[in-house]
């Protein structure tokens, strides 16, 4: 039995989604002839509550579209110092949008309200122009910590008192809401952009939209040309993304359920020194310090289970739905037979 806990990415499409993309409509998206990419986007932006929505081939690239669009060459951004957007996406910040970037130290990834404004530049030549927020819910490097919307309103406040943009990286916005019970609605009406992911804990093959007001998609249309991401029969993975929309967001709550047995699983080995504590469906686990990391990682490896090293002693799990409770029994074994050796 193997078993690949690397990421939420490694699913693949059950075979009710596969049906659902074998008997989509399709159409030349770049045209905008995809009956079912036009139906996903409308959907996704009225769920929100936002005007349009575009789809696009990969949570970076709504994440870098959004960047481009809400600022200008020299500009800055905030974010929390471990945000993908900064970490994970190839330097594409600089690369695309030719924007500085100002990291702060958060709380598990989470941005604090009260340390934007002390970032915010003085209007003064000397300064790149502060923009932009970015915002990570739920933050990935953080171990799926989610925001409380009470956090999210105030950092909204601040940031439309101080007429900065705010972007939301929502990859797994759907993990945070199952916690935090927000809606989606209300979360729409504190962003002006937001990225939603479905290859992760949704399970679908590939795609994300970024959703916001109708002067701002129709910017973003042009930057996805540019960036090569104008697809044609889309349709065939809207169609996979409407399914996850449909089906995989209440099942979430499996994973995070999963993700707390393998939490207490884990808090009773001695060769843990601490567990981030565990909100949604990722666990990062630090090793003690006499234990290589890949030493670990790699009987992981060797017994059929897999992990991923985020960083020195850290080693991260995460539970989606190709994760059973069988497999769940049996990760749990192999992590409690490693003191053993
Ligand atoms: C996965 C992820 C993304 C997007 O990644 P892609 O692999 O490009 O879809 C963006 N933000 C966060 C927090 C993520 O975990």
């Amino acid at each position: 039995m193997q078993i690949d806990l690397r990421s939420d990415t490694v699913t693949r499409p059950s075979t009710g989604m596969l049906k659902a993309m074998m008997s989509a409509e399709v159409g030349d998206d770049v045209f905008g002839d995809d009956p079912t990419v036009n139906a996903l986007e409308k959907k996704c932006a009225e769920m929100f509550g936002m005007e349009q929505a575009v789809f696009c081939p990969s949570g970076t690239m709504t994440n870098q579209i959004a960047i481009k669009v809400h600022t200008q060459p020299g500009d800055e951004l905030i974010c929390e110092q471990s945000s993908h957007v900064y970490r994970y996406e190839g330097g594409g910040i600089a690369f695309n949008s030719g924007v500085s970037v100002r990291t702060v130290q958060g709380d598990r990834g989470r941005l604090n309200p009260e340390d934007i404004i002390p970032n915010i530049n003085p209007d003064n030549a000397h300064f790149p122009k502060t923009q932009l927020v970015t915002i990570e819910n739920t933050s990935n490097r953080g171990g799926g910590s989610c925001y409380s919307t009470a956090t999210l309103k105030a950092i909204s406040d601040i940031c439309r008192k101080n007429k900065l943009k705010i972007h939301l990286d929502g990859a797994r916005i759907f993990n945070a809401l199952l916690v935090t019970g927000g809606n989606t609605l209300e979360l729409g009406s504190l962003f002006d952009s937001i990225s939603v992911c479905f290859s992760k804990g949704l399970g679908a093959p590939a795609g994300s939209v970024l959703i916001g007001n109708e002067k701002f998609i129709y910017k973003a249309r042009r930057i996805r040309k540019v960036l090569g991401g104008g697809m044609r029969q889309s349709g065939i993975y809207a169609s996979a993304c409407i399914y996850a929309l449909d089906n995989n967001i209440a099942r979430l709550k499996e994973d995070h359920r999963r993700a707390k047995i393998l939490e207490s699983c884990l808090s009773n080995q001695p060769y843990v020194e601490k567990i981030l504590p565990v909100e949604t469906n990722i666990i990062i686990i630090h090793l003690q310090k006499t234990l290589e990391t890949d030493t670990f990682v790699n009987y992981l490896a060797q017994n059929s289970l897999k992990a991923v090293s985020t960083g020195p002693q850290q080693v991260r799990f995460v539970t989606h739905l190709d994760f059973d409770d069988e497999q769940l029994a049996k990760a749990c074994d192999i992590l409690e037979n490693f003191k053993k050796m």
